[in-house]
């Protein structure tokens, strides 16, 4: 994470992520600030609008957060108590707990080896009588393998909702990442493929839901502000017919989105080159499994998952340490959530309960990954790990 630390940034530090922004991102900001409606207005309709055209979504809503997107898709499935949805555990413990925000049990699946997502066979074997939805989630930006998760939410009878946190960019057999049908939740956060600072999108091609969702993300009232202020009826008046959330975006993030999305293929073009170099670096070496994209799949290159192998003696911790201590923000996406102590505690999960999941979580590291990336920099860090292996 870099935006935290802005002012301590030295030259020789390179980040995990780093937020790449431009004079036409000022610009746009400074001509939200300038016009005056900062809340949700016009520039939330327009990014709105472009983000569909980009993924291929027949509608979205921008929100403010992933994390609010995918309460919302949840929600507006009338997912609540009683009610279990299936998910990986290697994912950001928001995946989970909005599924426990919504009063549901969540139900950790193991993830496929090759590709660190969503096992569709072992998710189909988890399905109860009160299954309501499998999340996927494209992790680290290779997609999930949605072709059969669809068929089994289909056979089935319940929904699939992908936390496409990291999907951005990614498609399968060329159709992009959060296209119809997908009910697709991504983030703008600063550290994600394009940022608004904070922010995130939901699509979801129901407009009953869609609607539904809008509604219960300005406190479950019919109208906004820009419309009530731009209809005929009194400014003043609007209908709740439902307890919502504050989880509206507003237009100083979609200015800044707008623009974000337009750079979106010279940003992936910028991670495809420090991805190719690290690729270069690390294919031949037998303690290394460098990350894989399955036939006619497009990865978004999100995170640069690097796996120690077997053969390899070296310990994770203390190699993902040892680069931090040398300026190379490498890290670890993520401790799985089912050990988390509140899961444990809550939901009984334990360790040895998903023994694929588990060992790759020890032994996999992020290494730095962003559009800014030089290839010194990506040069430094593949020196620097095989220096530490
Ligand atoms: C970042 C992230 C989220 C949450 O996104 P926010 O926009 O910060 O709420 C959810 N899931 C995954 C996998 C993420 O990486």
């Amino acid at each position: 994470m870099s935006d935290g630390h802005y002012l301590e940034r030295a030259e020789d530090l390179i980040y995990i992520g780093q937020p790449d922004l431009t004079a036409d991102e000022q610009e746009a900001v400074l001509g939200v600030l300038r016009r005056g409606w900062l809340t949700r207005g016009p520039e939330c309709a327009a990014f709105e609008k472009e983000f569909c055209e980009s993924v291929q979504a027949s509608q979205a809503l921008m929100v403010s957060s992933c994390t609010a997107a995918l309460h919302l898709a949840l929600l507006v499935q009338d997912i609540g108590p009683g009610d279990e949805v299936i998910l990986p555990s290697l994912t950001f413990s928001a995946t989970a707990h909005v599924v426990v925000q919504c009063g549901a049990k969540p139900v950790f699946a193991e993830i496929d080896p090759a590709t660190y997502c969503l096992d569709p066979s072992h998710a189909e074997s988890l399905i109860t009588p009160r299954t309501r939805a499998l999340m996927a989630v494209h992790f680290g930006g290779h997609p999930a393998d949605l072709k059969r998760l669809r068929d089994i939410a289909s056979r089935h009878g319940i929904a699939l909702i992908e936390d496409a946190a990291h999907g951005l960019g990614g498609a399968i057999d060329g159709t992009p990442v959060g296209a119809a049908p997908s009910i697709a939740c991504f983030s703008f956060y600063s550290t994600k493929n394009i940022t608004t600072a904070e922010g995130g999108m939901l699509a979801d091609p129901d407009p009953a839901r869609l609607k539904r969702a809008e509604r219960l993300s300005r406190h479950g009232m019919d109208t906004d502000a820009w419309v009530r202020q731009e209809g005929e009826a009194p400014v003043w008046r609007y209908v709740v017919d439902e307890i919502g959330y504050k989880y509206n975006a507003n237009d100083l993030l979609a200015a800044l989105g707008r623009i974000q999305l337009k750079r979106l293929q010279e940003m992936q073009q910028k991670r495809a080159q420090a991805w190719s170099f690290y690729q270069e670096m690390f294919s031949d070496d037998d303690r290394l499994a460098p990350p894989q994209t399955s036939f006619g799949m497009t990865h978004a290159m999100h995170l640069y998952l690097l796996r120690l192998c077997d053969e390899c003696s070296a310990d994770r911790d203390e190699v993902v340490t040892t680069l931090r201590s040398k300026g190379i923000g490498a890290t670890v996406h993520y401790d799985p959530v089912h050990l988390q102590p509140v899961y444990q505690k809550r939901f009984g999960t334990r360790k040895g309960q998903l023994p694929v999941t588990e060992k790759i979580a020890s032994r996999i590291l992020s290494l730095p990954m962003h559009s800014r990336m030089t290839d010194q920099q990506a040069n430094r860090v593949s020196i620097e790990l095989l220096r530490i292996l």
